[in-house]
């Protein structure tokens, strides 16, 4: 456990919905040292969210997750040690005052609909994040591979593309929420320049009626921040224009690859969502 100096939260009943744990090729720390973490914080609640990646014809994206330091393939039978290690540890952070919730976040391709049932029939998942990352079976949002999409594609095409697959996730219904909405920023900001902060308006208002239609909801992502963008995923005026289209916006993620980053940034994000705790049921 890092020694490092972990500031509890002002703020009572946050919670963190969007947390990696070393079953994720791409995070370091134990399912416990998380929920240390988040005791230390003061949150009500954390999710994990590893990353459920199986697209065959992902470009050169691992589809492994790792279960007892072994990067094993990402299978609906592989991932029971990870659900049974955060059902363990939940029972015992209960009752020290934080409530553990299972989630993934599952790598969207079009197609994915299949696991993502068998995994729903196999286990109790409180919460399922929709992980857009790679569009053309390219990550966009990898630092190997971003050049390969962006340069493939005008400001304007990428973001098209990205907005259908927003809507094609949505209209599923298997998802809870979308992640880090907006995520080309990450690379494209830089990439494309002022011409990609525009280039939503003409998908905006469509996409925001199937997000509504369909319930699926938009979290907070803060680690916009940890990449250097003076913003969240996503930037204010889309969350402003979501909830105006009634679009839910009710979760934080810090989308937390270490257990210091759990309930990154929340003291300033807890304003922008509802105050009440909800329950994913609903
Ligand atoms: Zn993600
Ligand atoms: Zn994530």
């Amino acid at each position: 456990m890092s020694d490092l100096i972990i500031e509890p939260l002002t703020v009572p009943g946050v919670m963190d919905y969007h947390c990696h744990c070393d079953y994720s090729l791409d995070a370091v720390g134990t399912v416990e040292e998380y929920c240390h973490i988040a005791l230390k914080r003061n949150l009500a609640e954390i999710c994990f969210t590893t990353h459920f990646d199986s697209n065959p014809h992902s470009d050169g994206k691992d589809n492994f997750i790792r279960i007892k330091g072994e990067k094993v393939p990402t299978t609906v039978e592989n991932i029971e040690p990870y659900v049974e290690d955060v059902q363990k540890v939940a029972e015992k952070y209960y009752l020290e005052g934080v409530s553990v919730k299972l989630g993934l976040e599952i790598g969207w391709y079009e197609g994915c609909e299949e696991i993502v049932e068998k995994v729903q029939e196999r286990y109790n998942f409180d919460y399922l994040l929709c992980g857009i990352h790679e569009i053309d079976n390219i990550c966009f949002c990898c630092r190997h591979s971003f050049e390969k999409y962006f340069s493939q594609n005008s400001a304007a095409q990428a973001v098209e593309k990205y907005y259908r697959q927003v809507n094609l996730a949505a209209k599923t219904k298997l998802f809870n929420t979308i992640a880090h909405f907006e995520y080309y920023l990450k690379y494209g900001s830089d990439f494309y320049g002022k011409e990609i902060l525009t280039a939503h308006k003409p998908f905006l208002e469509e996409t925001f009626q199937t997000l509504k239609e369909t319930r699926t909801s938009l979290e907070i992502n803060t680690s916009a921040q940890r990449h250097g963008l003076k913003h969240y995923y996503p930037r204010m005026e889309i969350i402003n224009a979501a909830k105006k289209a009634g679009v839910i916006v009710n979760y934080l993620g810090s989308d937390a690859h270490r257990p210091e980053q759990v309930g990154y940034d929340f003291e300033v994000a807890v304003s922008l969502v509802p105050d009440t705790v909800h329950d994913t049921d609903g």
